[in-house]
């Protein structure tokens, strides 16, 4: 989950992501594409999805053995796998960051799903061994959508590798935005992976005390040398969501005065999804939102 906010009318992709090695998937009626690959190294590949206003991005690591995919994007009706598809032939495996609708919009794709491994997941699995998410888990009401039933390949406890073949990236448990985010620290490169855990734009808190505690943990694992790369793309969606550590350590800062009671808010709402919520500016376009209210009525966090 992220921000409401409809993403501008693109003109010209190529223009705009100059920064970056483009690869314009086209459509066929000649349209933007529904996803945009940036090539950030020779192993690591960031999907943006410019045209969806929750600006997602979606990662995706390339080893000699394997592939996988950190998110699967928010689209259901393109098939992120044949933009992977253009990049590499590897065996291809899905690792969601956590079990939001807008990271899971082409999981039915994936021949191969990872999960990570802990109580709050394994409850969705049944007998006949598919995992159900519950709605008021994926909250796939807001764009409509229906995450289908599917089997899990791996179950990847916090702290565990995953080796891709010359590539390794460690599983880091960060609750707060949801029970079960996780992100992935590759050691060797110093790139964090870091899902919905912190992006540089409005940051949905699930629950301040664990993600103030996930801040202080990750703010361990990185450094200021570390490349930092978040799941929704600030104002401008064709940016691939880079951050700095002195970015984690502001969110982490304003995460800790919210929780003691210290920081001051601005109510905000949003007329398609947030009924009311308190907003806490960090720096940049990064904001903080707590005791969020969905215009359905639902209240946000656990
Ligand atoms: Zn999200």
């Amino acid at each position: 989950m992220h921000k409401f906010v409809k993403a501008l009318t693109l003109y010209s992709f190529t223009i705009l992501c100059v920064p970056f090695a483009t690869q314009a998937q086209e459509t066929s009626t000649g349209q933007t594409p529904a996803f945009v690959v940036h090539k950030l190294t020779d192993f690591l590949y960031a999907i943006g999805e410019p045209n969806y206003y929750q600006k997602n991005y979606s990662y995706l690591l390339v080893g000699t053995d394997r592939a996988l995919m950190f998110d699967s994007g928010a689209n259901q009706k393109e098939d992120i796998t044949s933009v992977v598809r253009n990049i590499t032939d590897k065996p291809l495996s899905l690792l969601p960051s956590h079990l939001h609708f807008d990271h899971l919009g082409g999981l039915h794709n994936f021949q191969s799903i990872y999960l990570v491994d802990m109580p709050f997941t394994r409850q969705f699995k049944g007998k006949d061994d598919f995992y159900r998410v519950p709605e008021p888990v994926y909250l796939g009401n807001i764009d409509h959508m229906v995450v289908p039933p599917f089997k899990v390949a791996r179950l990847i406890k916090p702290d565990e590798t995953i080796d891709l073949g010359g590539l390794k990236v460690r599983l880091i448990s960060v609750p707060g935005h949801t029970q079960d985010e996780v992100a992935l620290f590759d050691e060797t490169h110093n790139i964090l992976l870091a899902g919905d855990h912190v992006y540089p734009s409005w940051l949905l808190a699930g629950n301040l005390k664990d993600y103030v505690a996930s801040l202080d943990a990750t703010l361990k694992v990185i450094n200021e040398q570390t490349a930092i790369y978040g799941a929704h793309a600030d104002e401008d969606p064709t940016r691939v969501p880079a951050m700095t550590y002195a970015d984690v350590r502001a969110i982490r800062d304003k995460m800790v005065l919210i929780h003691a009671g210290r920081a001051k808010g601005e109510a905000f709402s949003d007329p398609e999804l947030i009924k009311s919520s308190e907003l806490y500016k960090v720096e940049k376009d990064i904001s903080i939102l707590t005791n969020i209210q969905f215009t359905d009525g639902r209240v946000y966090g656990y």
